[in-house]
């Protein structure tokens, strides 16, 4: 009899954006005149760098010649890459990384929702709350996470919740926890950790013999100081930290698909007869049995990002977004809302109105503004009251949507 692995019927069926997408759609049916400034989902709207584009189309041309062709590539990732990563990424932050702690991927939703292959299926896992769903719902499939409670919780993950009250600093969890998703600047609210509040995380993690799982895919959006761009510059990280990053945020690859992990070789983990386990080498074997690498296309087009045109280019457009996100949280407020976020980030955690919930917010937003937003509600129990602006829109449509805003609170 073949049998399902019975962890996926655990997962709640219908997916936060499909019901959005609902909502717009039964909304556009009966107002076909309205128009709609979709400032939902996480994706980016700016065409690629040049830089990156020339160096996919040489790519292109490199496999027309037997001379030149490339077949299947290390499965880690082309040296050229994890050295251009190692090079640019980290040493200018005081980080020393060798290229083979660098794993080449497909994308940080891959590897943030793979690395549970490699840790044992009874290690308790903490998540900040909100949070970016994958890290959750990938330790379901695997076993960790429990029964999802009536209050919305699954029984056997730990919370760190994440509000206004916190201002969304989490607090070290009162259980001991073995896996520990960090994610900043933060999906979905924006805000960031300083170095010393991220300090207080790695000193857990070393003396609580934890993995802290940091994801950093949106590090470029970085501008303040205090605040970390890798998990690597605080003392004590290489022992106890894996680091996911993106080209999807950074560079737009959201459609071409490129990101990569770092696992240090210091970080162990317990196995069996006491002994330690390098995660290094653990990854490296689930990576070269279960993926081919990421294409030579698209490597290429990601070393481009660390070119000098590449460089200027990418920050081009991420200082596009970042002046939206400046437009909205100045436009937010000159309504007379709450927001958090959108300095460090191209989201805005705004938060609802006094006893207005985040899906009853989100659906005047859509009927008497014709914006569409994401309910807060929909990363996790301590997203209620607040709703989700993203920066990745036209500048055009930004200044629209707080137009619209001001006046419908005037
Ligand atoms: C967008 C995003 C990613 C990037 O995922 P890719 O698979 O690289 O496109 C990773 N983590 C978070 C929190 C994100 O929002």
């Amino acid at each position: 009899m073949i049998t399902a692995n019975e962890n996926f019927l655990k997962l709640p069926g219908s997916y936060l954006f499909s019901d959005i997408a609902k909502k717009v759609n039964a909304f556009k049916e009966a107002n076909p005149d309205s128009s709609i400034i979709r400032l939902g989902i996480g994706d980016v709207t700016r065409p690629l760098a040049p830089a990156c584009i020339e160096a996919m189309h040489r790519a292109v041309n490199d496999l027309t010649d037997t001379q030149t062709f490339h077949g299947y590539g290390p499965e880690q990732g082309y040296r050229f890459l994890t050295e251009a990563i190692v090079t640019n990424d980290f040493l200018p932050r005081g980080v020393q990384l060798s290229p083979d702690e660098v794993f080449v991927s497909d994308g940080a939703k891959s590897d943030t929702g793979n690395i549970g292959d490699i840790l044992h299926r009874n290690n308790i896992v903490a998540v900040t709350d909100p949070v970016y769903p994958v890290y959750i719902d990938s330790n379901v499939m695997g076993g960790r996470a429990g029964e999802l409670g009536a209050d919305g919780r699954w029984t056997n993950l730990v919370y760190l919740p994440c509000t206004a009250a916190n201002n969304f600093v989490p607090q070290l969890p009162e259980q001991r926890v073995d896996m520990i998703y960090l994610c900043y600047p933060n999906n979905p609210t924006g805000t960031t950790l300083t170095k010393a509040q991220l300090k207080v995380w790695v000193d857990y993690a070393l003396e609580n013999d934890a993995l802290i799982l940091f994801d950093a895919a949106y590090e470029a959006f970085i501008e303040e100081q205090d605040v970390p761009h890798s998990i690597y510059e605080i003392a004590g990280a290489r022992q106890c930290a894996i680091e996911f990053r993106s080209f999807s945020k950074t560079a737009g690859f959201t459609g071409v698909r490129c990101g990569y992990t770092v696992v240090p070789k210091e970080v162990t983990a317990a196995a069996p007869g006491g002994k330690r386990i390098a995660l290094n080498a653990l990854w490296n074997r689930r990576q070269c049995t279960k993926f081919n690498g990421a294409s030579y296309i698209t490597q290429r087009g990601a070393e481009a990002v660390y070119s000098e045109e590449g460089k200027k280019q990418v920050r081009q457009t991420i200082d596009y977004y970042k002046n939206n996100a400046r437009t909205m949280k100045q436009g937010l407020e000159a309504a007379g809302l709450k927001v958090y976020g959108a300095v460090n980030s191209p989201y805005i955690w705004l938060q609802t109105p006094q006893g207005v919930s985040s899906w009853q917010f989100f659906d005047r937003l859509l009927h008497e503004v014709g914006v569409v937003g994401t309910p807060g509600a929909g990363f996790g129990p301590s997203g209620e009251g607040y709703l989700r602006l993203t920066a990745f829109g036209t500048h055009e449509a930004c200044m629209e949507a707080m137009k619209r805003i001001k006046e419908w609170l005037k």
